[in-house]
């Protein structure tokens, strides 16, 4: 990664970075810093191109270009982390693997020992019967003796190995759920992630139409966000960002689970919730982030508030999540076009044909 460059290379690309910023007129901030340091240390080629083609054409780099390249470093820098993620899970396993391979061999041994263990009593079975002097007896219990402590010095290897391993296998284990939780939350917020909200909803679906129980889902959209976002600069968007996390934190609970499901947009999956509740439920996230107000810690400057729009739909026993997302998504953009700061529902998803049942007067 950049940022793991030694200290010398490490400045030499600082300042290659703040004078392609001067020659190109770019705004010294930390966003602006970071996309060209990525760039002049050539992490990533798409980055590299994109940069290379608004130089090529003469462009300039305006405030919007800046923003985007900028996204386009934080979505590189997330792939970065799944990597890494990937491999910590990759080297825990496969520690996990010889760790077990190890012990396995160590059995065998100590299976193979208690085998030939057993052969030296019944032989020494036999000669003892056999013998007939004090002095043979006394060599043959000698014999036995020797082999029973070297098989108990075994034992003890083994037992000390098996709970050395043991402690070894509790610790990756611990090592594996903490990269998995990891990997499964969101970085800014803490909230579960598109990859977790994707298994979220499969299951949710495969549930709600296995035991014929309801199930919704919001999708929610900070209004305005970019003009946000370029009236007081990125960082503090981010925090408006974690802002809204927490009040969808706040609103939901038991096994309503709130996810950042890309940018600025959200989701929540409401199992065994009918339309009405997951309304209700908005209705609630929608006043409570739109009471907040937002606040610029370093100078206490107050900046107004910040409103969501949030589109409702009840899974319908034979869509796919898709087909629900979907929905959730239209009831949204209806909310963003009926005025924003408000709820709206979809109409009901399709349902299986009922053959025959109750409640069909
Ligand atoms: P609308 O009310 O129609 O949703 O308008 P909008 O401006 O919110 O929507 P648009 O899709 O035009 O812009 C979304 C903006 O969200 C653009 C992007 O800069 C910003 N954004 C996306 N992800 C992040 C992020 O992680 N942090 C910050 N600060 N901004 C983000
Ligand atoms: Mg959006
Ligand atoms: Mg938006």
């Amino acid at each position: 990664m950049a940022h793991e460059k030694a200290g010398e290379e490490a400045s030499q690309l600082a300042s290659a970075a703040m004078e392609r910023m001067t020659e190109y007129g770019i705004p010294p901030n930390p966003d602006n810093f970071m996309v060209w340091y990525m760039y002049v240390s050539q992490v990533d080629p798409d980055i590299c191109h994109r940069i290379d083609c608004v130089i090529a054409q003469g462009q300039v780099f305006t405030k919007e270009e800046c923003n985007s390249l900028y996204l386009c470093c934080m979505a590189f820098k997330s792939n970065e982390i799944d990597d890494m993620r990937d491999e910590a899970l990759i080297s825990a396993s496969a520690d996990i693997e010889q760790s077990v391979a190890q012990v396995m061999s160590l059995l065998e041994e100590a299976g193979a020992d208690a085998e030939r263990y057993s052969e030296t009593l019944a032989s020494a079975d036999g000669e003892l019967a056999s013998a007939n002097a004090v002095g043979n007896v006394r060599n043959i219990v000698s014999n036995l003796v020797e082999e029973t402590k070297r098989v108990a010095e075994q034992n003890r290897k083994v037992n000390q190995r098996l709970e050395q391993s043991n402690r070894e296998i509790t610790d990756l284990n611990a090592r594996i759920s903490d990269v998995r939780k990891e990997a499964m939350s969101d970085g800014l917020t803490g909230l579960q992630n598109r990859r977790s909200f994707d298994n979220l909803l499969q299951d949710a679906v495969e549930e709600a139409a296995a035991e014929a129980a309801p199930l919704s889902l919001l999708m929610l959209d900070i209004d305005h966000f970019k003009k946000f976002n370029d009236t007081h600069g990125h960082p503090l968007g981010d925090q408006v960002i974690k802002l809204v996390a927490r009040c969808l934190s706040d609103c939901t609970k038991g096994n309503d689970t709130p996810a950042r499901y890309g940018g600025e947009e959200f989701a929540i999956v409401l199992p065994n919730t009918e339309i009405d509740g997951a309304a209700a439920v908005a209705q609630q996230i929608c006043e409570t982030v739109a009471a907040k107000k937002i606040r610029r810690k370093s100078t206490g400057e107050m900046l107004g508030n910040v409103t969501i729009s949030i589109g409702a739909a009840q899974f319908g026993s034979s869509e796919t999540p898709d087909d629900l997302i979907e929905r959730a998504d239209a009831a949204l953009y209806t909310a963003k076009n009926r005025g924003r700061n408000r709820v709206e529902t979809a109409p009901a998803g399709p349902a299986l044909r009922v053959v025959s049942g109750a409640g069909a007067a």
